[in-house]
């Protein structure tokens, strides 16, 4: 089913013909949602034209060629971001991912890891921002760096800071919105990473390398950080010691084995020593430093096995050959010892705990999922909203949970025409809504329509791309 998406979607999004071009869209009589500060703005129109707002008000004037939608009684709210996926894992993922971001108002993507060369990458991204192809705006930050052999196919590699150096410098000629550093680095290189990706002005992302202690990143510069579980171990008396016994092993060329089985034992150190006082400590040094943390906490769901039915939609839309794929024994959860599992739970429990005082403290997050066909279980699109949910239930507001994937993201990422309000000037990235999502976000679940760049996909549109998905599943 090779580009059925592309194809089918492609097609009707080519330039108009001439006589039939609207001039734009107006929205009329909506309540615009202010995500910042939870206040509700009734009875507005929003006029949009091209790939952006251009006038927001109680009465704006418009063209007689602009369309128009009576939104009375609908709630407008910026569209939402997903910070950690990756989306170019196979040569046809977009097909899928694309339209299973847009039916679940996901407007924009942080990609963090590809198989794609960067050049490909960045053709699919002009063609989306050129109006060919319907997809979210992508930032493309899988430049990731990490030690010989790799963790994952397609890593840059360095083992020394020479290398590293030349690979940021590789990095910034390419044209990566950031640096990703990644688990196996030693500490000399990542230090000469972070001091590179300063030099040239690119944000330094990714994993917290895993011989390195969070606040050695913390005055490395480290812009965000991805997944959340070196928050809690650096909660723990114990990280030091931690960090010690794994240098040791590494330095001693232990096996990899050995080496996954000393960070799998981390877990239970963590729950016998973590400690408040030390973490409230650490927190109040993350929000300082502003550094933005990319949770990712849906992927506990994979580690519990809590993976939903053949036959929910979400499956069904996937591919034959990735769900079969996911079906396969992950080398994730084989690697995970008995006693690993049975410390799961509990673990997970101080994760969310530390993820609230995280959040208290001011800590800047970035709504995050790893949503990949790499990654069993995790959805394009479903996942983000999983995710908001899971902060809801762990003690945030749905106004807060909703800032995540709003108005941090854009702000983090500099964005020049988004910052998660609704304004003239903005990119026209929107999710028009049944009902007030400050109230709960179960409503995002079905929108109303959903706008990406200008294109105004109504919800006949979003269940047409629905069953082209489910089709494409069979
Ligand atoms: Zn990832």
């Amino acid at each position: 089913m090779k580009n059925l998406w592309l194809a089918a979607i492609g097609l009707s999004l080519t330039a108009p013909v001439a006589g039939q071009e609207q001039e734009g869209l107006l929205l009329s009589d909506v309540t615009i949602v202010n995500i910042e500060d939870g206040t509700l703005i009734a009875n507005q129109s929003v006029l949009i034209e091209g790939t952006q707002i251009t006038a927001v008000g109680p009465n704006v004037a418009a063209s007689p060629k602009v369309e128009r939608v009576d939104a009375e009684g609908r709630f407008l709210i910026p569209g939402l971001w997903d910070s950690h996926v990756h989306i170019f894992s196979s040569a046809t993922e977009p097909d899928t991912a694309f339209p299973q971001y847009l039916i679940n108002g996901v407007t924009g993507v942080r990609d963090m890891g590809a198989l794609w060369p960067i050049a490909e990458q960045q053709a699919l991204k002009a063609r989306i921002e050129a109006g060919e192809v319907l997809g979210p705006r992508l930032v493309l930050s899988g430049a990731w760096v990490d030690a010989r052999p790799g963790s994952w196919p397609g890593m840059f590699l360095a083992d020394t800071p020479e290398e590293a150096r030349s690979i940021v410098a590789r990095v910034a000629d390419e044209g990566w919105a950031a640096v990703k550093s990644y688990s196996m680095l030693d500490e000399p290189t990542y230090l000469a990473l972070a001091e590179a990706s300063e030099e040239a002005v690119l944000p330094l992302v990714g994993h917290i390398p895993e011989q390195v202690a969070l606040r050695t990143a913390i005055e490395a510069g480290q812009n965000g950080m991805e997944h959340f579980g070196r928050i809690p171990m650096a909660c723990s008396t114990e990280e030091q010691a931690m960090l010690d016994t794994l240098r040791t092993a590494m330095a001693a060329g232990a096996p990899l084995d050995q080496v996954f089985g000393i960070m799998a034992s981390r877990n239970r150190i963590i729950l016998e020593s973590w400690d408040e006082e030390r973490c409230r400590r650490l927190l109040a040094e993350l929000a300082a430093a502003k550094l933005h943390v990319s949770p990712t906490l849906v992927v506990a769901n994979f580690y519990l096995g809590n993976w939903p039915s053949a036959d929910t939609p979400r499956m069904r839309m996937l591919p034959g050959d990735v769900r079969e794929a996911w079906g396969e024994p992950d080398f994730r959860l084989v690697a995970m010892t008995d006693e690993v599992r049975a410390l799961a739970q509990d673990s997970i429990a101080l994760d969310r705990r530390t993820f609230l005082m995280a959040h208290r403290a001011g800590v800047p997050i970035l709504a995050s999922t790893d949503a990949s066909f790499a990654n069993p279980y995790l959805f394009h699109g479903f996942s983000l909203l999983d995710e908001l949910d899971l902060y809801v239930e762990i003690g945030l507001t749905p106004r807060e949970a909703l800032f995540t994937a709003t108005v941090a993201p854009p702000r983090f990422f500099s964005l020049a025409d988004q910052d998660g309000s609704i304004a003239p000037g903005r990119r026209a990235d929107l999710v028009l809504l049944d009902s007030n999502p400050l109230e709960g976000l179960a409503v995002l679940r079905r929108p109303r329509a959903v706008i990406a760049a200008g294109d105004y996909i109504d919800r006949a549109e979003l269940d047409a791309m629905e069953a082209l998905l489910l089709a494409q599943g069979e």
